[in-house]
């Protein structure tokens, strides 16, 4: 931990943050730019953020936190990472933007074969939602079948035939369908319950022959962290290989999160299109899809799928991704010493509950993990909808007062940095300890 301890000021009030988020509502829906960042799910305020160092976040009035949202997941070299800064610093004097080809493209693209070689081709863009939607258009062309399966509590970004019992954002704002979904497009896409693989089967073998593709996250993220059953995903491998329908696996989250090379590496299942974004932009805007060279030469100009766009592959955006898996790869013991803290902070944060333990489940996979506030075990969707929302809003702001920055629902991942160190784990599970109380006995 540099500098200050990281719990020394969490107390210096909100004026600041409290009147931007008043004139930030005047002009931007809900003040905000990304529904789940206005706290509505825990009956808060947001506070407005001025740097970010490290493990810590530091907001407009000088409060400082220790901070597992990591800007939803990209930070896993936490915040304002040397590396990154200096890459961002020589490549800026150079222009920000050519839209045509670049070396570092090219870089970025191998470097994403050697950690998931199932990506034999790969394109780059500038959202996970970009990066889903355009590979169930390969998919879709592929097979020439229209119609996909997603798991309830599944996100796939916030393109209209994923926006179906999509988990978090959507799951605590009560609104599964979002209206302007025509219902036309929503009935291509079919929802099986999460970790239920007779449900898949049985969906695929009533209806295989008209289904493009299934997509998942292979660890849930978005519903909490929901890890996949034994055999579950190598079932719905073979399930989709019966029925000729591709498997998409949408590691936007699990990508450099839960293995060196994700979810498919941990698992041992290898899918036909995968979906990446969060971690290989270093925190600027990249994302990427890719698979098999069959399914991925018929996007354009190879073939005639077409996905294009102005700002993808952005050299300051590639650069931060390059420096981010640059330093993965200097480093092989990361992911280990990531998912060894995250275990020691899940381990401290149950015994920190005390006697109410049991009553406490938390679900942590490589550096992502979710406290439920639901007797464990937590596997399906069903099963974390049990979370009682009213304490975790209590333990949120608690911890917040605290110096500790939760996410602000129920149904959001939490994420480790390798900035996180004992320190920052030790002061996170003292201060959880009385955020439990808070929860359980309705005090702050
Ligand atoms: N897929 C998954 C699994 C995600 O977690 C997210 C974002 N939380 C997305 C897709 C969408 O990515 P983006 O917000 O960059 O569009």
């Amino acid at each position: 931990m540099k500098g200050r301890e990281p719990m020394d000021d969490a107390s210096r009030g909100t004026a600041r943050s409290r009147a931007l988020f008043e004139r930030a509502r005047m002009v931007m829906p809900g003040g905000v730019n990304s529904p789940v960042r206005a706290f509505g799910a825990v009956g808060g305020e947001p506070r407005f953020i001025a740097r970010g160092e490290g493990a810590c976040l530091v907001d407009v009035d000088g409060n400082r936190f220790i901070d597992y949202v990591l800007s939803w997941g990209p930070l896993l070299l936490g915040h304002a990472h040397p590396a990154i800064v200096r890459a961002l610093e020589r490549r800026l004097p150079l222009g920000t933007s050519y839209g045509a080809p670049t070396e570092g493209e090219v870089l970025l693209a191998e470097a994403i074969r050697r950690f998931v070689p199932s990506m034999e081709v790969v394109r780059l863009v500038s959202s996970g939602t970009e990066a889903t939607m355009s590979a169930v258009r390969v998919a879709r062309a592929a097979t020439g079948r229209a119609r996909i399966v997603k798991f309830d509590g599944c996100y796939h970004g916030h393109a209209d035939g994923f926006l179906i019992r999509a988990g978090s954002g959507a799951a605590t704002l009560g609104v599964p369908d979002s209206p302007g979904v025509p219902e036309e497009i929503a009935a291509l896409t079919l929802v099986a319950p999460w970790n239920d693989l007779d449900a898949v089967r049985a969906i695929l073998d009533r209806r295989g022959a008209e289904i493009a593709a299934v997509i998942l996250e292979p660890v849930v993220g978005n519903h909490g962290v929901l890890p996949p059953r034994p055999g579950f995903l190598a079932g719905v491998r073979d399930a989709c290989d019966r029925a000729g329908a591709l498997l998409v696996f949408d590691e936007v989250m699990t990508g450099f999160r839960v293995a060196r090379g994700g979810a498919q590496e941990r698992f041992g299942v290898r899918p036909d299109l995968t979906t990446l974004g969060k971690v290989i932009g270093g925190g600027l805007p990249v994302g990427a899809y890719g698979g098999r060279a069959d399914l991925m030469r018929r996007v354009a100009p190879d073939g005639p799928v077409y996905q294009a766009g102005t700002l993808s592959g952005n050299p300051l955006a590639v650069d931060a991704g390059l420096a981010t898996l640059r330093v993965l790869e200097e480093d092989p013991t990361i992911f280990a010493r990531l998912e060894r803290q995250t275990e020691r902070l899940a381990e401290g944060l149950r015994e920190a509950a005390g006697s109410r333990r049991d009553e406490v489940a938390v679900n942590a996979v490589g550096s992502m993990f979710t406290l439920f506030f639901a007797p464990p075990p937590i596997a399906t969707t069903a099963e974390a909808g049990r979370s009682d929302r009213a304490r975790y809003a209590r333990f949120h702001s608690a911890l917040l007062a605290r110096g500790v920055y939760f996410p602000p629902s129920p149904f959001e991942a939490a994420f480790l940095s390798t900035a996180h160190g004992d320190a920052e784990i030790d002061a996170t599970v003292a201060s959880s300890a009385e955020a439990f109380r808070a929860a359980f006995e309705g005090s702050g």
